[in-house]
């Protein structure tokens, strides 16, 4: 491993540790993933946790982290119930990939684990879904190994804790091993936690709280009079921008048009609304029926890691289901009724569609990641 500089001292680690941990027994947020002080967490329930917060807010996660455990308590469990039973229930987290993983993680467990989640952060770096930052949070909350995970909190608050120039996302490896020097030998699971605590509570992207900060002593950058100015990021990459439309029919009856993607590609196996293809690569569509359709005002944006569509959203409304004619054969399209979309894996753009339509029923709207 090549060196790595700052290369803080222990008495400044320990320091950090005691008047972060300190901190954290103050200010920690009972949150349904965590243990209560004095409890071994259960490992299964902070994987799962670790996986949903990935990229969904807190807020969301703990509206939905009791139900989803409830209905997947085991890895056992999770594995025999099936992907499209743990898709459906991901409905609205957004980036479905993470429940696919999920699900292959379950799987996994069971067959080569015995059911259990294993201790080790290298172990668990091998399980699908699982990357460096979830292995080393899942082996220090669950495990109390020595590990310190990096997320976007965490890197803020170690940047600016040592004044770092470095650009993110792209410094993370760097920062990973500057990390790693500060975790202490006990209690590695709070230090993780409390770490990420003090990025979601205090040190705030763009007004860090420095004036309630257990570090402020130890804080070059607050010192320095330049906290607010870090993280550097690095350049944005530009993505392509595409126009799509997206075909809604319903009937009076409570019935509409969905169809369930391919099983690969862009929203794989997901159900969402009949659309002209994403990306320009892939042959024109036509609308799945012969109807009257006018174009609703507005626009529908959604952001996928590569490309940005902007959807129009063309209604039509049919006296009867319709048999659909035009989708591609891998895209089958079905009529189902609008009261039981929740039994569904309906995408989070296919329910963003909807609520523009106003179609969506009131107990459907709920926040969604993307
Ligand atoms: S003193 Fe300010 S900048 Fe430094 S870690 Fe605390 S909140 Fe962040």
């Amino acid at each position: 491993m090549s060196r790595i500089e700052p290369r803080p001292s222990s008495a400044f680690a320990e320091q950090l540790q005691a008047q972060l941990l300190a901190w954290y027994e103050r200010h920690a947020r009972r949150l349904p993933w965590r243990a209560p002080a004095g409890v071994r967490p259960d490992p299964w329930r902070v994987l799962v946790s670790e996986v949903m917060l990935q990229q969904t807010t807190a807020a969301t996660v703990a509206a939905r982290f009791d139900d989803f455990l409830a209905r997947f308590p085991t890895p056992a469990a999770m594995a025999a119930a099936g992907e499209e039973a743990v898709l459906q229930a991901w409905s609205g987290l957004g980036y479905y990939r993470r429940a696919r993983a999920l699900h292959a993680c379950a799987r996994v467990l069971v067959a080569e684990h015995g059911g259990r989640v294993p201790a080790d952060a290298a172990a668990l770096s091998a399980l699908p879904g699982l990357g460096p930052y979830t292995a080393a949070a899942v082996a220090a909350i669950a495990f109390d190994r020595p590990c310190v995970p990096v997320d976007g909190n965490v890197a803020r608050v170690l940047v600016r804790l040592f004044a770092l120039d470095w650009p993110l996302p792209s410094s993370l490896p760097r920062l990973r091993q500057l990390a790693a020097t500060l975790a202490p030998s006990t209690r590695a699971g709070d230090f993780a936690q409390a770490l990420m605590e003090l990025g979601a509570l205090v040190c705030r992207p763009r007004t860090p709280a420095c004036c309630d900060c257990p570090l402020t002593g130890l804080c070059r950058a607050q010192r320095e009079g330049r906290a607010a100015a870090l993280p550097r990021r690095d350049p944005r990459r530009v993505r392509p921008r595409r126009r799509v439309t997206a075909w809604l029919a319903h009937t009076p009856a409570g019935l509409v048009l969905l169809r369930r993607r391919p099983p690969r590609g862009l929203l794989a196996g997901l159900v969402d609304l009949p659309s002209g293809p994403f990306r320009p690569e892939e042959p024109p569509a036509a609308p799945p029926l012969p109807a009257r359709w006018r174009r609703l005002p507005g626009v529908v944006r959604h952001a996928f890691t590569h490309l940005e569509l902007e959807l129009v959203v063309e209604l039509a409304v049919a006296d009867v289901p319709v048999a659909p004619a035009a989708a591609p054969p891998d895209e089958g399209c079905f009529w189902w009724p609008l009261a039981r979309l929740e039994a569904l894996p309906l995408s989070s753009l296919g329910r963003r569609l909807l609520d523009h339509a106003g179609l969506l029923p009131s107990p459907g709207r709920q926040a969604s990641a993307r």
